[in-house]
């Protein structure tokens, strides 16, 4: 597999203190990395029927969309509160401290219909457990997700549930 590794930077104490922040700007600005991870990305969904792939804000939407066309699918963002027009799907949920909430489109999926979630990174994996939740409350039915980066020192895989594959490109 790629190694995007030298791509990624580490940035301390970015946005807050204490927390060391992956800036994946220079995989994107690089086009021969970003082509082959994007097709490292697409590669264990090909053919197994993806229709919708669902980004989720806002370097989802920049790894997701690009995705979608490669698997000959749809694209549906799902975003941060109060940014879609009515009618909209919401969930909410916990964060370290506080809470935040993710929307998507009402009827952006249909019933049934496969749905793969795609995200920059996997950190406490609250927000991709959420966008798990919003892809059911639309009634689609969820393939699995896929992220460039997993940080295993957060342990967010353990908040991934219901068995469906989480594939991650780089862990660090
Ligand atoms: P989690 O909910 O798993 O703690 O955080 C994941 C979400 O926060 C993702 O949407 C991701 O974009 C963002 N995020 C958390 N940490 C980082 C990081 O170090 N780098 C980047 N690029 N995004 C992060």
């Amino acid at each position: 597999m790629q190694d995007f590794t030298a791509l990624i930077r580490a940035v301390a104490d970015f946005p807050t203190p204490g927390v060391m922040f992956r800036d994946v700007t220079p995989l994107l600005a690089d086009a021969g990395a970003f082509a082959r991870c994007i097709d490292a990305l697409a590669e264990p969904w090909q053919g197994r029927g993806v229709q919708a792939v669902c980004g989720i804000e806002a370097r989802g939407f920049i790894f997701g969309a690009a995705l979608a066309q490669k698997l000959h699918a749809g694209f549906v963002p799902l975003r941060k509160p109060g940014k879609l027009p009515p009618p909209v799907v919401t969930v909410d949920y916990q964060l370290e401290y506080g809470s935040d909430r993710l929307q998507a489109q009402a009827g952006a999926i249909g019933p049934g219909e496969r749905a793969l979630l795609v995200d920059d990174v996997l950190a406490t994996g609250g927000t991709l457990a959420a966008a798990a939740a919003l892809v059911g409350k639309l009634g689609a039915e969820l393939l699995g997700a896929s992220v460039v980066i997993e940080l295993p020192a957060l342990q967010g895989r353990v908040r991934w549930q219901g068995g469906a594959p989480l594939y991650s490109l780089l862990r660090c």
